[in-house]
């Protein structure tokens, strides 16, 4: 796929639109429909939200390259932060040229929890709930989940946890594991959980004071593997380094897991997912150790250089907006998931390399060269450049990044300034001439 993608940047629209579905990554209805415009009517919105006055759009990419488990992919993404596509793509590609992405799912239950926030008698329920969690999870998937059991999941198991008040209390919390199969389950928990509550108080006669799942899922992580084999020593490093830099310092670990959720965020926006809660779960799985580190490690491995993500990515191919935004099931299409690991385990590989690109970028070239060379465009567009002058102005930032490093708003409106001059002049001049 790789090769017949190269040049795809380069392409206009309608021309990116008639090559994928020449290739077969977009259907005929779905090209069409992107050609037309992607216009989604307003009264789907109406159906998802309240005093719903429009639409907020983001632009829709696909980056090429990506090779996941030995098979090729070609990722969707919404996204209107610049440099994200161009670097996964070419760091997908490099990927490609020198290694491997490999995936896989650890654990399949996502977690609810059921709060007592005061036990009165602690010996007492912890023999309750072992006496009774049998025939509870048995009730809870025979008739709140049992959809859910026909598909191969529903509820699994229960534990109970304990945490010390400060007022000198416990606190009871009764997890409550289920395996949601493609969805990603959270109104699915929520009612097994709000429905268990009721066994609870009646068995018990503990005084439940909360039910809700909670978004640090680390009974279902997704984990990915970059192996880069043969590069050069210094890269493999500087990269090491750059990870031990992240590892430590929770000031270095934010930026570095933003950077990863730079690849990953754009997954499940294009594909309808819950973003917010995905971001809950990456970033409070990164304080697991008691601080805040950073969601990726690389190491030396002899001649190769191995990275790692691992984190809580509950997404759902059912569920949610995912089967109603058409812009979703489009974004589905274009990347053939078949159910929610396969996806899940995408944005993963995609969060990883993005990762890779930041590090290599940041430890050899500097931020700059990439990130701000693409920036470029939007500062030419924020300075009010017109179409003719745009080439003109693109040309001049560009060659002021390389002399002095830096590059802001002010310089593109001084320098469009100046290009406005000298045309001035220049018109003034030939009119002269003429004369
Ligand atoms: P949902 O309520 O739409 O339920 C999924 C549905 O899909 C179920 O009715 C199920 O029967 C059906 N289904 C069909 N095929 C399936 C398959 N193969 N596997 C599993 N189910 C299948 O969606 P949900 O996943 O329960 O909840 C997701 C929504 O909950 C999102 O919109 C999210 O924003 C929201 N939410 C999130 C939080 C949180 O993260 N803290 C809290 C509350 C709500």
């Amino acid at each position: 796929m790789s090769g017949r993608l190269s040049g795809f940047s380069k392409l206009t629209i309608q021309q990116r639109l008639s090559q994928l579905e020449e290739l077969g990554f977009l259907q005929s209805q779905d090209a069409l429909f992107l050609k037309n415009g992607g216009n989604i009517p307003s009264e789907l919105g109406e159906k998802f939200i309240e005093n719903m006055i429009g639409y907020f759009q983001m632009p829709l990419g696909v980056a090429p390259h990506f090779k996941i488990d030995g098979k090729d992919y070609l990722i969707p993404m919404a996204v209107e932060e610049t440099s994200i596509i161009a670097a996964a793509a070419k760091t997908a590609k490099w990927i490609n040229e020198s290694g491997f992405i490999e995936t896989q799912q650890i654990g399949t239950d996502i977690i609810g929890q059921i709060q007592i926030s005061k036990v009165q008698d602690l010996n007492k329920l912890k023999k309750i709930v072992s006496e009774n969690q049998k025939t509870w999870i048995q009730s809870a998937n025979e008739i709140v989940a049992p959809g859910l059991v026909r598909r191969g999941g529903g509820v699994r198991s229960m534990k109970l946890r304990t945490l010390a008040r400060p007022d000198g209390n416990t606190m009871g919390i009764l997890h409550v594991y289920l395996d949601p199969v493609d969805a990603m389950g959270a109104n699915i928990i929520n009612q097994v959980c709000e429905f268990l509550k009721l066994k609870v108080e009646a068995e018990t006669h503990e005084n439940v004071t909360m039910c809700i799942l909670s978004n640090l899922v680390d009974s279902r992580l997704t984990r990915s593997k970059i192996i880069l084999e043969k590069i050069s020593s210094d890269l493999i490093d500087k990269i090491c380094e750059a990870s031990l830099f992240a590892e430590l310092d929770p000031y270095r670990a934010a930026t570095n897991n933003k950077g990863v959720m730079n690849g990953i965020d754009p997954i499940l926006v294009a594909t309808g997912n819950d973003w917010r809660a995905v971001e809950a779960g990456v970033h409070s799985y990164a304080a697991k150790d008691g601080r805040y580190s950073s969601i990726t490690k690389w190491w030396r491995d002899g001649n190769n250089l191995v990275g790692q993500f691992e984190a809580p990515l509950v997404v759902g191919t059912v569920g949610g907006v995912t089967r109603l935004h058409p812009m979703a099931q489009l974004s589905m299409r274009i990347l053939g998931v078949e159910n929610a690991s396969q996806l899940s385990r995408i944005a993963a590989a995609v969060g990883l390399t993005q990762n890779l690109g930041a590090l290599r970028a940041l430890t050899t070239v500097g931020i700059i060269e990439g990130h701000m060379k693409l920036h470029i465009k939007n500062l030419s567009l924020a300075s009010g450049a017109t179409e003719v002058e745009t080439p003109i102005l693109y040309q001049k930032l560009e060659a002021f990044l390389c002399r002095e490093k830096r590059i802001s708003l002010q310089n593109a409106v001084d320098i469009l300034n100046e290009i406005r001059e000298e045309r001035a002049n220049h018109s003034k001049n030939s009119n002269e001439k003429c004369h």
